[in-house]
């Protein structure tokens, strides 16, 4: 592995995934790699052109099998967090927290970002997957988006190329997102702050957000709700090891400590089991799985 004695930006073997996912369970990366510069990860691409790659953001959407990743892990580092306002538009790096972009607009008095305060994770994450909540997606606020591919060919682009669904932006797997041109929407700070402080506020009541948790676990189906599915279902205090469903919100499951990636997805598998059985209605995993299995 002499290629990689040259990549600039923090690079690891076998590296405990567990640290970066919410869940906090699951195996490790072959290689975990956090590029620090844009230069650093065109460098690491040119040089990595067959290995498998794999990005993660905040980890607060995935579970990690407990096999581990094999390849290459990549968690883009602190150059790609910034939050640059522009006179029409505001340009901001994947890497950034989407809390942080929510409270740095709501103080530069820019509204409609307010929602995003209650969305774990990163902008990169929360374009991939058109986060959303409250009636609000990211796809809303989007004039472009900068992606790298395996080549190291940055492109931009527009949202009109973009086939932003339901928690799905499309993007192909070799597309890295490593910024984003938003919409700059001018408001009062006062405004925005007041709504940011009431929503979260809501979230508190609504969704376990101090456990170890991965979100919603299924997508919603057409017109239904999978948490009435998974209630209506008698699925509520279906346990796995210790991995449980939980009682704030049925499609959220819950890593009560020891759990394992295994627990977690099997408890997954049996709830979709039963709402199938009882509704004939099949659920789809909003979380991503990656990796293989023990
Ligand atoms: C308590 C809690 C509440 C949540 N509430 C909501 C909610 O209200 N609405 C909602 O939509 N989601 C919600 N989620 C799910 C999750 O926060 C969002 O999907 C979030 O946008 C994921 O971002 P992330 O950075 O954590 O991505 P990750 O979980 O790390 O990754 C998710 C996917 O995005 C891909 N990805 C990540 N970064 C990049 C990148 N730079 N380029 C290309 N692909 C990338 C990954 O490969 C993976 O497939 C919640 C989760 C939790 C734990």
């Amino acid at each position: 592995m002499a290629v990689f004695s040259k990549i600039k930006g923090n690079y690891k073997k076998n590296f405990p995934l567990s640290k970066f996912t919410w869940f906090q369970t699951g195996g490790k990366a072959e290689f975990f790699y956090m590029p620090n510069h844009i230069e650093d990860l065109k460098s690491f691409l040119k040089k990595v052109k067959k290995i498998p790659i794999h990005i993660i953001g905040g980890g607060s959407n995935v579970l990690v099998r407990d096999g581990g990743v094999s390849g290459f892990v990549i968690k883009l580092g602190r150059g790609f967090d910034f939050i640059k306002l522009e006179d029409e538009y505001i340009l901001c790096g994947a890497s950034v927290k989407n809390i942080n972009l929510s409270k740095t607009l709501a103080k530069n008095n820019i509204k409609g970002y307010e929602f995003l305060s209650t969305i774990p994770g990163t902008v990169g994450g929360c374009i991939f997957m058109n986060a959303g909540c409250f009636g609000n997606e990211i796809k809303n606020f989007i004039k472009s988006i900068i992606v790298i591919n395996r080549n190291a060919k940055i492109l931009e682009l527009n949202k009109k190329s973009i086939s932003f669904s339901y928690r799905s932006s499309g993007i192909k797997k070799n597309y890295f997102i490593i910024g984003a041109k938003l919409k700059l929407i001018p408001g009062q700070a006062s405004v925005a702050k007041k709504k940011i402080k009431q929503l979260i506020a809501i979230r508190k009541k609504t969704q376990p957000i101090k456990s170890l948790t991965g979100g919603s676990t299924f997508l919603n189906p057409k017109t239904k709700k999978a948490w009435e599915l998974i209630k209506k279902a008698g699925c509520e205090k279906f346990k796995v090891g210790d991995a449980e469903v939980s009682s704030k919100h049925n499609n959220f499951l819950i890593n009560k400590g020891k759990a394992s990636s295994s627990d977690l997805e099997m408890l997954g598998n049996k709830i979709k089991k039963k709402v199938f059985q009882k509704f004939g209605i099949k659920l789809n995993w909003e979380i991503k799985i990656i990796g293989s299995k023990k």
